[in-house]
């Protein structure tokens, strides 16, 4: 019966063990995840902005 089971990083061709349990990446990973979430991030806010801009164009149309 083992029931401590070893999380290991997500990324492909990786099997390294992660920091803790809720942790998807290896420390490593962890690091240039979060430099490329940065700037896919920013990305997204600016696509988000612009959905939500033309969603309330859709509603004020709609409201017309
Ligand atoms: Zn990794």
């Amino acid at each position: 019966m083992k029931k401590s089971k070893i999380k290991t990083c997500k990324y492909p061709n990786c099997n390294k063990e992660v920091p803790s349990d809720n942790s998807l990446f290896c420390m490593e990973h962890r690091r240039s995840l979060k430099e490329k979430r940065h700037v896919v991030g920013t990305a997204i806010g600016s696509l988000a902005f612009l959905g939500a801009t033309t969603l309330a164009n859709s509603i004020k149309k709609k409201k017309i």
